[in-house]
């Protein structure tokens, strides 16, 4: 059972609610994705396809090639920030068809957009840090991230072996862990609401498309071990840069990870509240920072807002942050990248030794 949030009147999610309303109606603005967005879409897809037919198709030598797969997991992480995560919140575009398509960029680079939906859209979202239910907490025995899991004395060194662990983070998702969870129906210990067949047909053909892509062109076109080694490149560098900036959003020194109380079920905080005490911003004066990851550094303003675009996120912050202030709520942000992993080495470093 996924625990319950207290009921607050007023509560300062409408309070929130109504004040972005009034930005987008006063400037008449749409939430969704606009121009902006859509040109940095053709921009990041156009790169991505381009370094993926030039590695493929055009064998360049070693002393370019190593580079273009490191850039090309790169392009791989910024199309998951900027186009595939916007189209599964449906913030992408008014229209459904195209954030679906947005959504299935995913299914090419190897992950079931129906599981991701479960997995961030519904149950990181909503329950966010909750220990047993978020599943983005859950990296098993091999760390430990809040105070609610178990410590082993291994963990005394998991702000130095993080790093390795984070390069595997897209190999074990693609083709391990999407498995798992399609074969158990549960991510995590909650179970996923029953796949229709034509989500069946979608999971397959995605995993054909993406094996395709990824292993047999390249092994035929430039021979298994430069392909291997060159897909090893590619998919740790995307695991190092899209696991760096979730963590930097949620697990850092002075996020919280409460706890449902035994009886009811029920957590301590409203909605926004608790989203608010989850979770961090970083680096959000960094136009290039925000550019890159698709404006997850406002990752309060993302997760009291999903179906806002991304583009929107810098002018909402101030919205967000005046009600904060005014209502004495910490809004916890680090100024920069550097910062902000200083914040998350030292919050594993806190957890491996507490
Ligand atoms: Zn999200």
């Amino acid at each position: 059972m996924t625990p319950k949030f207290p009921v607050t009147t007023p509560s300062l999610h409408s309070a929130l609610k109504t004040s972005v309303a009034q930005y987008f109606d006063q400037g008449e603005l749409k939430s969704r994705g606009n121009g902006q967005l859509y040109a940095k879409a053709i921009i990041i897809l156009t790169g991505m396809i381009a370094l993926y037919v030039h590695l493929i198709f055009f064998t360049p030598a070693w002393y370019f090639a190593l580079p273009e797969c490191v850039f090309l997991g790169l392009f791989i992480t910024a199309t998951g920030f900027n186009v595939m995560h916007d189209g599964s919140h449906g913030s992408f575009s008014t229209r459904t068809w195209i954030n679906t398509l947005a959504g299935a960029t995913l299914e090419c680079l190897g992950g079931s957009a129906y599981i991701w939906k479960v997995k961030h859209c519904i149950l990181h979202h909503t329950f966010t840090n909750v220990e047993g239910v978020d599943d983005d907490i859950n990296i098993g025995y091999l760390m430990r991230v809040n105070a609610h899991q178990r410590k082993l004395k291994m963990h005394r060194f998991q702000h130095l072996y993080c790093w390795f662990l984070y390069m595997m983070v897209y190999f074990v998702w693609v083709f391990q862990v999407d498995y798992q969870r399609y074969f158990t129906g549960r991510v995590g210990p909650v179970p996923m609401p029953r796949m229709s067949p034509v989500e069946h047909l979608k999971f397959w053909t995605g995993k054909l498309v993406n094996a395709t892509l990824f292993l047999v062109l390249p092994i035929s076109r430039i021979g298994a071990a430069h392909a291997l080694i060159g897909l090893a490149i590619t998919m740790a560098t995307a695991g190092i840069a899209l696991t760096i900036v979730f963590q930097l959003a949620h697990t850092v020194e002075h996020t919280d990870f409460p706890l449902p109380d035994t009886d009811q079920n029920q957590l301590p905080d409203e909605f926004a509240i608790h989203q608010i005490a989850t979770t961090a911003n970083f680096a959000t004066q960094s136009r290039i920072v925000t550019w890159l990851v698709g404006g997850l550094n406002f990752q309060i303003e993302h997760h009291l807002f999903p179906k806002v675009a991304h583009v929107h996120y810098p002018e909402i912050s101030r919205i967000v942050r005046r009600i904060c202030q005014e209502r004495n709520i910490p809004y916890v942000e680090h100024t920069t990248v550097r910062k902000a992993v200083g914040a998350h080495l030292r919050h594993l470093q806190t957890m491996g030794r507490a």
